[in-house]
């Protein structure tokens, strides 16, 4: 099994910033994402040595050709999950395309978090409402389920909890459905059905008992997983057990969240929502990352040689 030194997900500036330092390093890196909303036609008028401006899309294509020019490799995948992998020293990322495990993982994915619009969902938080199926999903077993989310993240939320035998909906919240075909044929073959209803309200004495819909129209069910647009830092930090506050990941001075070998930079930490912070907060991530793989490497390299000792 290869295992991938450093995956960052994200490519934007926090993302391609790490990239430059960790390949740069000589250490292998997979940088997972897509073009970031800034790399659009949009003037940056405040970043370091552009006195006359960039674009946002210029900015963006140049930071990936410094990163792939010292061997980072730039893969636009969406990444659905990432778990503790099986020996405590890597971790297994799950994307729409593929299968990784890595030694680390600088999350780098801006703040995307898109909400459903429920006004009392918080009030259920807890009590039936769910943001992450592998922390939450064993609660659901053999129960009634509704996963509110319109994309790849949301079907693999459903699927996902199938694991528990849980019946499933999945709400889209009036957005346009944006799944592809191979995974709509996995939901359909799963009894996995859409309800395209608008949710408004929740309903239940203590706990969660039933959906309303904007026609007034109720269903009874037991939890609400909440899968909205692309799975976002906060997501993985559920699944990974990240300390957060409100909607970012909780970072040291060295970018270095709770968990070892996981790291976090740019807008998902929340320090200054910026392009430059995010290009700082990345180089800095990159070099923890540097230190942690290097120093799993250097703790293998003695074991195996005491071994033959
Ligand atoms: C229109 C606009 C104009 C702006 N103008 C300025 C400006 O003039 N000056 C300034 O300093 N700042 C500006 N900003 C803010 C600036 O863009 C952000 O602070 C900066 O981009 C944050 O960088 P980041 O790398 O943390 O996140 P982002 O740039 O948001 O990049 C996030 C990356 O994560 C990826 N990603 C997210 N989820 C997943 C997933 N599940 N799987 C895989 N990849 C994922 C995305 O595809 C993307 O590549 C602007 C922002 C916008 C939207």
């Amino acid at each position: 099994m290869q295992i991938i030194d450093i995956t960052i997900i994200g490519q934007g500036p926090a993302g391609l910033s790490a990239a430059i330092y960790t390949s740069r390093a000589g250490l292998d890196t997979l940088v997972l994402g897509c073009e970031p909303k800034v790399a659009g036609d949009y003037d940056i008028d405040n970043y370091f040595g552009f006195p006359e401006g960039i674009k946002g899309r210029e900015l963006i294509q140049r930071g990936c050709e410094h990163a792939s020019r010292f061997g980072a490799e730039l893969r636009c995948e969406r990444v659905l999950s990432i778990r503790q992998g099986d020996d405590d020293q890597s971790f297994k990322i799950k994307t729409d395309q593929n299968e990784y495990y890595t030694r680390a993982v600088i999350l780098a994915t801006g703040v995307s978090r898109v909400r459903p619009g429920i006004k009392n969902l918080t009030q259920y938080e807890g009590r039936g409402v769910s943001y992450c199926v592998s922390c939450d999903g064993f609660f659901f077993r053999n129960k009634k389920v509704v996963v509110l989310g319109e994309g790849l993240f949301a079907a693999n939320q459903a699927l996902e909890l199938l694991e528990y035998n849980a019946r499933v909906l999945i709400c889209p919240q009036g957005k346009k459905v944006d799944i592809p075909d191979y995974y709509l044929q996995r939901l359909h073959e799963s009894d996995i059905s859409f309800v395209h209803k608008k949710i408004v309200r929740l309903d239940g004495d203590q706990v969660l008992q039933k959906i309303i819909f904007e026609d007034g129209s109720e269903q009874e069910v037991d939890g609400v997983f909440v899968a909205m647009g692309e799975a976002s830092s906060l997501d993985f930090a559920y699944s990974l057990g990240l300390i957060t506050h409100k909607m970012f990941v909780d970072v040291d001075h060295e970018q270095k969240t709770n968990v070892p070998g996981i790291f976090a930079a740019g807008d998902c930490v929340g320090t200054f929502l910026q392009i430059s912070v995010a290009v700082g907060e990345g180089a800095v991530a990159g070099r923890s990352a540097i230190n942690h793989v290097k120093q799993l490497k250097k703790e293998a390299a003695e074991a195996a040689k005491a071994t033959f000792e």
